[in-house]
């Protein structure tokens, strides 16, 4: 068994070679630990290993858990401050307490919950960071904006104030098939490239989980989303 350390440390190099591979700069891919399903002990483990930005699916189990990691490092006051993301489905009456405890939502495919979170981010607060997520597999049951609709929402979004919209993300349907892993994520960054020679100032790219980060880094990935390859398998019961 691997510690929370170590397997941060392998997600590292991971992330090295498929910069490497693509001659993407090292820096130009961000680590974002999922966290769900794991207690704060799970976070405070990668945090004192350094990371920082973690990912959660589930509001009620985000609020709990930011609250002991706060007490937690309150103990250590000149450790840099943890960076929090949503990653779930979003239901409009979540997107308050979201609005006010999160720093990134990836999440976003409607213009009504961008409007919401916009309307409900606290004034001290910098603007909420967010992605519009896109549905590239397609299926009728998948979250996302239609990749054709993805333009007209993005520009509605761009201009809310309190929100910046900062790019794309995208769960496209899992393959052990790296050709088609491949194929979908350079269908995202096609979508990406196009908004932006619309106009749109985007510079992050959400796609890549533990088992297709090596495609999603070599289709130009900004920030993969990592949750097994760190913490282990996770247990729902
Ligand atoms: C759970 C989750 C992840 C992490 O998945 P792993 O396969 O454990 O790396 C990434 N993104 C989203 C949206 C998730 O819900």
């Amino acid at each position: 068994m691997f510690s929370i350390p170590e397997k941060l440390q392998a997600v590292h190099e991971i992330i090295g070679n498929a910069t490497a591979m693509a001659s993407r700069p090292a820096d130009s891919v961000k680590l974002l630990a999922v966290s769900k399903t794991f207690g704060a002990d799970a976070v405070l483990a990668a945090a004192e290993a350094g990371q920082r930005a973690f990912g959660e699916n589930y509001l009620q189990e985000a609020l709990d858990k930011m609250i002991a990691v706060k007490a937690a490092r309150a103990a250590f006051p000149t450790a840099d401050g943890i960076e929090w993301h949503f990653i779930g489905p979003i239901q409009s009456n979540k997107t308050k307490a979201i609005a006010e405890h999160f720093d990134w939502v990836h999440t976003i495919e409607r213009e009504k919950i961008a409007q919401r979170l916009s309307d409900q981010r606290p004034p001290e607060l910098p603007p909420l960071n967010v992605c519009l997520q896109v549905n590239i597999s397609g299926e009728a049951s998948k979250s996302g904006v239609a990749p054709d609709q993805a333009l007209a929402v993005a520009q509605i979004i761009a201009v809310l104030p309190r929100l910046t919209l900062r790019g794309l993300m995208a769960i496209p349907e899992p393959t052990a098939d790296v050709t088609q892993q491949r194929a979908a994520f350079r269908q995202v960054r096609e979508l990406f490239l196009k908004l932006q020679q619309n106009g749109l100032a985007l510079d992050t790219l959400s796609m890549g989980m533990s088992a297709d980060m090596d495609a999603a880094i070599a289709e130009g990935a900004t920030i993969v989303r990592i949750g097994s390859a760190i913490f282990g398998k996770r247990d729902y019961s």
